[in-house]
């Protein structure tokens, strides 16, 4: 595998471990709202709700996120990894290492 390859499958790598940390951290706050509500009074119980419907959102987002990097890790090991979708060309470095799961170059995305 090329360095460049490497270099982004690393950072590929990380920011799934940081999802699954995240995953956990949002696992153990829902649990807590779910004991919170026997005990507590109907405004604090809107306060529960909300701050699960938050933790539910968050959650959504994280899987999004864990297919796209998964997608992008399989385009690495394919070797499609870096070029554009639409027109073939290479997506610019800066972008890639910004947000690697980015699948457009700029000429594409503006349309
Ligand atoms: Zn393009």
């Amino acid at each position: 595998m090329e360095a460049k390859f490497v270099k982004y499958k690393k950072l590929i790598e990380s920011q799934l471990e940081n999802l699954d940390l995240e995953d956990a951290l949002g696992r153990d706050s829902q649990k807590t709202v779910e004991l919170d509500q026997q005990s507590v009074g109907r405004l604090s119980r809107i306060d529960a709700l909300q701050s699960q419907a938050m933790a539910q959102a968050q959650q959504r987002r994280r899987n999004n996120l864990k297919a796209l990097l998964q997608a992008t890790m399989s385009r690495l090991n394919n070797k499609e990894f870096g070029y554009c979708e639409d027109c073939g060309d290479e997506i610019e470095d800066a972008r890639l290492l910004a947000n690697p799961v980015v699948t457009k170059c700029m000429t594409c995305l503006r349309g």
